[in-house]
C-alpha cells in the first residue's frame, strides 16, 4: 500500500522535494490506512487520490487533513488560521525559558489556532492564559485547541484598535501580529498565498508596524511593570520594531533570530515608570 500511495505522489514531483514527498506519503498512509492491520482499501486509495488532487492545487497538507502540529502537540487547522510555523515555536520556547511563578499571567493578542496560548497553558503549571482575536471563527478554532489540549485560555472576541477595557494585567503579552508587506505578496509561495487568511499576513508597506505600535500601547496599560512583550517579527523589521519600544519607553530590548537566521523575535521589558 505504501508503494501504491507513493505512486499517486509521484505526480508531486516538481512540486514537492523529494523529502518532502516521503514526508507527505507517510502522512497521508497514517489518514488512509486502517492503522491496525495497516490495509488500504479502495475507499482508502480514492481518498489518498483525492488528497493527491488536492497537494496539486497547492492546498497545504495541514488545510486538507484539518491538523498539524505544534510544539508536539496535536492543533486542529482551517483557513480561518494561519497554520502554525516553527519560528513561532521558537518564540515560545523563549517565553517557557523564564521562571514562572504560581498565578503568572500570560495575554496572547492576535491567538489565531491559539497555537502560542495552548502551549503555555499546557506547559506552565497554573498560568492564567488570555488570549484574544478579531475573528470569531478564528476563536473557535482556538477553543477546539484548548479542548483538544485539555487546557483552560480564557479567549475573547476584541479589536486591538478599539479601546481596551476591563482587561486585567498581565506578566507577559504575546503577539505574532500580521507583519507581511504588501509588497513582499510577489516573493511569497503559492501555498501561502493562495489558502492562508490574508486578514492574518498583510499590511500595508507604509505602515508595517501597525499592529506592532498599537500592541506597544497596549502593553503600556496592561502590562505590570518589569513585565515582558513578546513578539514575532518580519526578519526586515528587527532594527525598526526595537528602535520603536525604545522609544516607548520600553528597556533590556533583545532582538533574537530564528534556526534559519533571520531576525524573527524580539522581547522588551515594561519599565517601573513610563511617565
Ligand atoms: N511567518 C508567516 C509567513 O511567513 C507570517 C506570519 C505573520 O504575518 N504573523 O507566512
Amino acid at each position: 500500500m505504501q508503494h501504491s500511495v507513493q505512486h499517486i505522489l509521484q505526480e508531486l514531483e516538481g512540486l514537492y522535494t523529494r523529502q518532502e514527498i516521503s514526508v507527505l506519503t507517510r502522512l497521508i498512509l497514517e489518514e488512509v490506512c486502517d492503522n491496525k492491520i495497516n490495509h488500504l482499501s479502495g475507499s482508502g486509495l480514492r481518498k489518498a487520490e483525492d488528497i493527491a488532487f488536492r497537494l496539486k492545487s497547492g492546498e497545504p497538507i495541514q488545510y486538507i487533513l484539518g491538523k498539524t502540529e505544534f510544539y508536539g502537540m496535536p492543533f486542529m487547522v482551517t483557513p480561518d488560521v494561519l497554520i502554525p510555523r516553527p519560528e513561532t515555536e521558537e518564540l515560545v520556547e523563549w517565553i517557557l525559558a523564564g521562571n514562572r511563578q504560581p498565578g503568572f499571567s500570560v495575554l496572547d493578542i492576535g491567538t489565531g489556532s491559539g497555537c502560542i496560548a495552548v502551549t503555555l497553558a499546557k506547559k506552565i503549571h497554573g498560568a492564567n492564559v488570555y488570549a484574544w482575536d478579531i475573528s470569531e471563527r478564528a476563536l473557535k478554532v482556538a477553543s477546539e485547541n484548548a479542548f483538544l489540549n485539555c487546557v483552560n485560555v480564557r479567549f475573547s472576541l476584541r479589536d486591538i484598535f478599539q479601546p481596551v477595557d476591563n482587561s486585567p494585567i498581565f506578566d507577559v503579552i504575546v503577539s505574532n501580529p500580521p507583519y507581511v508587506t504588501e509588497s513582499e505578496k510577489t516573493t511569497m509561495e503559492a501555498n501561502v498565498l493562495g489558502f492562508e487568511p490574508h486578514g492574518a499576513l498583510f499590511v500595508p508597506d507604509d505602515h508595517a508596524l501597525i499592529f506592532y505600535e498599537r500592541i506597544v500601547d497596549v502593553a503600556l496599560t496592561s502590562l505590570y511593570n518589569g513585565g515582558e512583550l513578546y513578539f514575532e517579527i518580519n526578519r526586515d523589521k528587527g532594527t525598526e520594531v526595537c528602535d520603536m519600544l525604545r522609544s516607548k519607553g520600553f528597556t533590556h530590548i533583545e532582538l533574537r533570530k530564528d534556526i534559519s537566521g533571520n531576525d524573527r523575535m524580539v522581547r522588551a521589558i515594561k519599565p517601573d515608570d513610563h511617565g
